[in-house]
């Protein structure tokens, strides 16, 4: 496994010792983690130009990939430390044969009080009556363009039937809903315009979110879209930011006669690192506890090596402590001449 680095140097710290509060895992700057983010595959069903390299990515050999019974107790530990919120995402999650089954195994875990799925929503909609019966607390689905031609063009597969059907079966059954649309370099006013429109349609959250380095092929110069903020403000004059219930990394915006809102995910510009309460499992068991460093825990290792639950929690304890202070400082750290694909990070 070359694609992350066993540690991060370590971050200069004079940290004190505050990873654990009441119970609950907390870092060197007080930032509470409540949140976990499982990406359980790198497998994909779609190939989007800003997060594979046409030619794909060499795909994690299978014994390699986090079982899932592995995943589950490391969930628990993590429950053991306060998490709450659990997502499920990869590469496409539903790639993964017996997806559906480890989502109802993770809602029996005890602590896990929010479950979520984020999906490329190509195959989904088969699913949406048992995902609705497990209690889902929501859904994203990814979704750059509405037409297409484009949607071909990005994603170099020809599935927006049935990404729409997914997106009108999961609002029919009034699972919340959020819309991820990362803007690229060509993402033009109108189609910011016609992805709003749903928003303005129905009751869900379209997410505009900046792209990000990860598209797993050579680092590109220099991404244009540092001023969505700006942009969205221009396209949509009124609207006004919603109050942020904290910790988010979305901002979230209100428009007069939207049945839904839309929102922003500076994931570029890291606007939100201060408040950021998640960390991440890539789908070879590294602990990553900011997207931007290369891996900070080898919790395959660790399982696989016969360490005990207490054994694990106190790594996992070490490690959060020593988490970078913002993204910033971890891409510094963690230098790179490639770009990581965000299928192996799990976005
Ligand atoms: N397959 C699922 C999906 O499509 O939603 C889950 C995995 S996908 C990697 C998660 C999210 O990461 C998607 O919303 C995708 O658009 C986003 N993403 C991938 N590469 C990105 C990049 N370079 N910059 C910003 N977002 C990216």
């Amino acid at each position: 496994m070359k694609e992350f680095q066993r540690n991060h140097p370590s971050p200069p710290s004079t940290k004190p010792n505050n990873s654990i509060h009441d119970g609950g895992l907390v870092d060197g700057r007080g930032r509470r983690i409540t949140y976990l983010r499982l990406a359980i595959t790198d497998r994909c069903n779609l190939r989007c130009r800003y997060c594979r390299p046409e030619r794909g990515v060499p795909f994690i050999p299978h014994e390699e990939i986090l079982r899932f019974e592995e995943l589950e107790r490391v969930v628990a530990v993590f429950c053991s430390l306060g998490l709450t919120k659990v997502r499920v995402t990869g590469g496409e999650p539903f790639s993964r044969r017996g997806c559906l089954h480890f989502l109802k195994r993770l809602r029996q875990i005890d602590g896990v009080q929010y479950l979520y799925i984020t999906t490329n929503g190509v195959k989904t909609s088969r699913d949406l009556d048992e995902l609705g019966a497990i209690g889902l607390n929501g859904i994203n689905v990814s979704l750059d363009t509405l037409d297409h031609k484009r949607f071909w063009k990005i994603t170099r597969r020809n599935y927006l039937t049935a990404v729409l059907q997914t997106i009108h079966g999961a609002l029919i059954r009034e699972i919340p809903l959020k819309i991820n649309s990362v803007v690229l370099e060509d993402t033009c006013d109108d189609e910011i315009i016609q992805l709003a429109g749903l928003a303005r349609e129905f009751p869900l959250t379209l997410r505009f979110i900046e792209r990000m380095p990860f598209s797993g092929a050579v680092r590109s110069k220099k991404l244009a879209n540092t001023n969505l903020s700006r942009r969205l403000k221009r396209i949509f004059p009124a609207i006004e930011e919603c109050a942020a219930a904290l910790p988010t990394t979305a901002r979230i915006f209100a428009l007069p006669g939207y049945k839904g809102n839309l929102g922003l995910i500076q994931g570029y510009s890291r606007k939100f690192c201060e408040t950021c309460n998640k960390v991440r499992i890539t789908p070879s068991g590294m602990l990553k506890t900011c997207l931007y460093d290369n891996g900070a825990l080898d919790l395959k290792k660790l399982l696989r090596s016969g360490a005990g639950d207490y054994e694990i929690r106190e790594a996992i304890i070490a490690c959060v402590q020593n988490r970078f202070d913002n993204g910033h400082e971890a891409e510094l750290f963690c230098s790179r001449t490639k770009e990581p694909s965000m299928a192996m990070i799990g976005g």
